[in-house]
């Protein structure tokens, strides 16, 4: 069944109305009409199936019929916070972090970071960002978008951090290897991570992030484009203590 976004206001209206680009979709498109049954979810949690009541050009009135439990939220709370890179490259890193459940995303300016925010644009690439993670929550039927934060210093970042139980710091030139991470004593459940930008982190960053608490930790011998350790990063997260294919530490 196809999955539209209807903001939480417009979830609540009586009767919940899709509007705009969707609603053409799915009459011009879909060719769906009165009866046809499909999904609506508010990015909050909520997701129900519905049944369409009425159709026009740029508007089509639902009836929720049941709500839905979905099944596609980590059970951890995954903060991935980058150091910031060129738009382009942010841009493709919300659509991907958001496929691999990531729950929050933080851009930071780090002391070697190549691009710099321009502040004078920050709401209209909050707002770029928001509907790309919203594209692709539609698409990988997760039930919510990621919540980006505005870009933060390092030292922001640092502090950010500060609920989360297990803070990891990417660094190239040395720490701690996986097999260190694995031995981790109690399963964490809100799990800070920390990639560097293009010109990586520098030494006083990195103690820094270990005043705070973070373990150092480093991904092989290989020096991985900051985009590339931002994903793999959140796949191995995922993978040994979220929901991504067996959980390995509750299957030694
Ligand atoms: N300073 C480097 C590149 C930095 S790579 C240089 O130009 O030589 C960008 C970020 O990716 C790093 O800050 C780090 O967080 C992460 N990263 C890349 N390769 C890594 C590795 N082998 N181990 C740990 N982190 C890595």
């Amino acid at each position: 069944m196809r999955r539209f976004f209807l903001p939480p206001e417009s979830m609540s209206s009586d009767p919940p109305v899709i509007e705009g680009q969707d609603a053409r979709h799915i009459g011009t498109v879909l060719r769906l009409v009165p009866g046809d049954t499909l999904v609506v979810f508010d990015g909050t949690g909520n997701e129900y199936k519905a049944q369409i009541l009425s159709l026009g050009d740029h508007q089509v009135r639902i009836r929720l019929l049941e709500r839905l439990v979905p099944h596609t939220e980590s059970p951890v709370e995954i903060t991935l916070a980058q150091g910031y890179l060129k738009d382009k490259k942010m841009d493709e890193l919300v659509r991907r972090l958001t496929e691999l459940g990531v729950t929050r995303w933080v851009p930071f300016i780090a002391r070697r970071c190549v691009a710099q925010p321009d502040a004078r644009r920050s709401s209209a690439r909050y707002e770029r960002w928001h509907k790309i993670s919203l594209e692709a929550v539609k698409q990988c039927r997760r039930s919510k978008p990621l919540v980006i934060e505005s870009p933060l210093s390092f030292e922001q970042a640092l502090q950010q951090a500060q609920s989360s139980d297990l803070r990891l710091f990417f660094w190239e030139t040395g720490g701690e290897d996986l097999a260190a991470l694995i031995k981790t004593p109690a399963k964490p459940m809100r799990i800070f991570l920390m990639v560097g930008p293009e010109g990586g982190f520098d030494a006083v960053e990195h103690d820094a992030a270990e005043i705070h608490g973070f373990r150092t930790v480093h991904l092989g011998p290989r020096i991985l484009r900051a985009e590339t350790a931002a994903l793999a990063v959140s796949v191995l997260a995922q993978y040994l203590f979220g929901d991504l294919g067996q959980n390995v530490l509750d299957n030694p």
